[in-house]
């Protein structure tokens, strides 16, 4: 047996995660860049503090009054009727797909994406040993449908994962994707990752709208990205109760503390002015796509606050150039691609400077 007595499929394995450069420009991993008002942060520390006064006992492990209040925020965004028992809630929607994969996943069980596509998908299946298929994306990253329900017939897997916006491509799901997916899979659970939900370009309907129609259908949200809350760390879900009465059966009791489910409750009474910025945010967002277009380069649809951008012979190059001139931007998807997460306009000026520097630099 090696020292430490890792098992073998984690062997060589690295911790995920994006580098973390103090650098003026953070445009590499999807965050909100307007952080909450002084009134919300003052919300967030009342709440916080009197949750202080109670810290001897332990949190309520149902988290009730906050998935009270995400059911409530979901119906205003194409949930219909849903309440706390349709509502599960973890640290991070992270953690919330691991629970999936852990109830639903496990030896023996198979769980589908689509590539490219989010690289921790692979990591839940890691660690719930489920085994890992993923299919092909077009080449402009959408879904072939007959394509994707032969793979789904094929592989029969007991999760389907895949993000609506995908990350790293931003693409969004087209609504008969979605019913395709929940009718092939048949018993297994369809998971549509919407942590990009709000980002949707108009006349994209969320997959809440169709939780009524497939009791296999579950969604994923997260308060880390249009919420401006990656910090506090909150994820959730919806989906028919009994659903979430299985992954209450694989979470750690009290897994989500009495400071964060106090913060995460104020922070929702917050929501118009943290979801203010989203609307500037996608302006910003079909401006860059525009701007990118215009030096000659692919870019890849977004309906998410990222844009999917290339190709280039070297991108670790240009990365490392972007860096040097103070802007941080992430090496991930398809060979010869970057993805940069849309800041405040002072940020993407910065960004689209530094990129014609480096872009001339290589010439
Ligand atoms: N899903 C997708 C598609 C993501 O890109 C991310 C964050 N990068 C997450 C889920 C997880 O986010 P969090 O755990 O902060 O909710």
């Amino acid at each position: 047996m090696p020292w430490p007595p890792l098992r073998d499929a984690l062997i060589g394995d690295e911790p995920y995660g994006a580098p973390q450069i103090d650098v003026p420009v953070q445009l590499n991993t999807n965050e909100n860049p307007y952080g909450p008002s002084q009134a919300c942060a003052d919300d967030i520390a009342e709440s916080v503090r009197a949750a202080a006064l109670t810290l001897n006992r332990y949190p309520d492990r149902e988290a009730t009054a906050l998935r009270e209040g995400l059911a409530e925020y979901l119906n205003a965004d194409g949930g219909q009727g849903l309440t706390s028992a349709n509502v599960w809630a973890a640290n991070g929607s992270n953690e919330i797909m691991l629970q999936l994969l852990q109830a639903f996943g496990g030896p023996g069980r198979t769980a589908l994406s689509f590539a490219p596509t989010y690289s921790m998908y692979p990591e839940y299946a890691r660690d719930s040993l489920t085994e890992w298929v993923s299919g092909k994306r077009e080449t402009d990253f959408s879904l072939d449908l007959d394509a994707a329900r032969a793979k789904v017939l094929e592989v029969q897997p007991a999760v389907v994962l895949l993000p609506s916006p995908n990350n790293p491509t931003g693409t969004a799901l087209p609504p008969e994707a979605i019913s395709m997916l929940c009718e092939a899979a048949g018993n297994g659970v369809v998971v549509i990752d919407e942590a990009y939900g709000e980002f949707r370009r108009e006349g994209v309907p969320s997959a809440l709208e169709q939780l009524p129609q497939h009791r296999n259908l579950v969604v994923s949200r997260t308060m880390s990205k249009a919420f401006a809350l990656a910090g506090a760390r909150l994820g959730y879900l919806a989906a028919a109760p009994e659903i979430v009465d299985a992954v209450r059966v694989v979470r750690l009791p009290y897994h989500l503390s009495a400071v964060t489910q106090a913060a995460a409750s104020a922070a929702l009474r917050h929501a118009p002015e943290l979801l203010g910025k989203v609307a500037d945010l996608r302006v910003e967002r079909d401006e860059c796509v525009t701007w990118l277009r215009e030096q000659g380069l692919q870019v890849a649809e977004s309906d998410a606050n990222f844009v999917l951008f290339g190709t280039f012979t070297d991108r670790h190059a240009v990365w490392e150039g972007l860096l040097k001139h103070g802007v941080l931007i992430r090496e991930t998807g398809p060979d010869g691609w970057l993805r940069v997460s849309i800041g405040t306009p002072d940020e993407m000026k910065q960004f689209k400077n530094a990129l014609v520097a480096v872009m001339e630099e290589a010439r």
